[in-house]
């Protein structure tokens, strides 16, 4: 059944690096060997925490197409019972139709702490023995899946890393240039840099292990506070990226800073209070990645210079005369 143009496909889907582009070549792949009439691979994910699904109430378990993410969006879980069935019992779940030929395939992805997506086929024919194909194909794009999720996240944090970074902001980009409607309503993304306060002194006074618990920890408050659909990346030692997704001006702020007093209020162990400064920008259609970084850092600096423990929006500080770029020329004031 295995022919040498399937076992191409499953190279070519070992080559790409791309979630999407992976899954989109499974599929393909899939289509090539079974007689399906349709073919889904759906992500689960929290709205509580963007990657604990693990670690989730199952009622705040959602899922969505991850080929076609805008369409139908996201489903609630126990929406969709033979979904939950396959889910919770981390096997394959096989449905005959009553009036018709054929089956439906619900098939588990598994990720690191259990089932992390779903694969749907609707066969018009039973698939009989070809099940155990599926099996091993699915477990080939899974294991690939979780290579690209180590590479794309710090080991520490879980964040995605600065590898990642440049990617995916370019895809923000890109998205923000081809959308009209979100700049006219004034609904775009936003970055945003967070920078912990005084982190040196907190390594100096209680030691390297103390410092990494609350990087991840901070790493944790950060999960809590953004939504699912927020990027969040661990960009530098202790410096930290945030893309917000469709707000304006006004919610992007007042996430911020609900943020920053979810830090302050923490009670890290043995340090006690931790604070962070938070520069932010609008992302502007068709702007480089570095111009956008370079705004918001403009911003955390002035924070930081401003007395830290705050956050402060760019687009604002340039109309009130606050930030003039000359006078903040990165290497005049060292802060970091
Ligand atoms: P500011 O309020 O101006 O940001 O001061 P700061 O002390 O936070 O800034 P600075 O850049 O001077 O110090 C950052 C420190 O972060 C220095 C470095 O030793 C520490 N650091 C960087 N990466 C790690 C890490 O992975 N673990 C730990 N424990 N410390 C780290
Ligand atoms: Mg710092
Ligand atoms: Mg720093």
């Amino acid at each position: 059944m295995i022919s040498i143009p399937c076992l191409e496909a499953l190279v070519q889907l070992t080559e790409v690096h791309d979630r999407r582009e992976m899954t989109r070549r499974l599929v393909e792949l899939l289509d090539q060997l079974f007689p399906a009439r349709a073919i889904a691979v759906y992500e689960i994910y929290s709205r509580q925490r963007g990657r604990e699904v693990a670690r989730s109430a199952i009622e705040d378990l959602f899922y969505r197409n991850l080929l076609e993410p805008g369409e139908g969006a996201e489903l609630p879980l126990t929406g969709e019972e033979s979904f939950l069935r396959c889910f919770e019992r981390e096997e394959m779940v096989v449905l005959d139709y009553a009036a018709e030929e054929g089956q439906r395939v619900v098939y588990p992805i598994h990720g690191v702490g259990g089932v992390m997506g779903l694969l749907v086929l609707d066969c018009f024919e039973d698939l009989g023995e070809e099940l155990s194909y599926l099996d091993y194909l699915v477990r080939i794009y899974a294991n690939h899946l979780l290579l690209l999720d180590k590479k794309e996240r710090d080991a520490l944090t879980g964040l995605y890393n600065r590898q990642s970074f440049d990617e995916r902001i370019s895809n923000v980009l890109r998205f923000n240039v081809s959308d009209g409607r979100r700049r006219t309503d004034a609904h775009y993304s936003h970055l945003a840099v967070l920078d912990i306060d005084f982190f040196k002194r907190i390594n100096d006074r209680f030691g390297h292990l103390y410092g990494d618990e609350v990087l991840l920890l901070f790493g944790h408050i950060m999960e809590e506070s953004f939504r699912v659909t927020d990027l969040l990346f661990r960009y530098g030692g202790e410096e930290f990226v945030v893309v917000l997704s469709e707000v304006d001006d006004a919610d992007a702020e007042r996430v911020l800073e609900r943020f920053r007093a979810a830090v302050a209020a923490y009670p890290f162990p043995k340090v006690g209070q931790v604070t962070v400064s938070v520069g932010f920008t609008a992302i502007q259609p068709g702007e480089m990645p570095s111009a956008v970084v370079d705004k918001a850092d403009k911003a955390l600096y002035y924070a930081k210079y401003n007395g830290r423990d705050q956050v402060c929006f760019h687009d604002r500080l340039v109309v009130e005369g606050k930030i003039a770029a000359e006078e903040l020329e990165e290497g005049e004031i060292e802060l970091f």
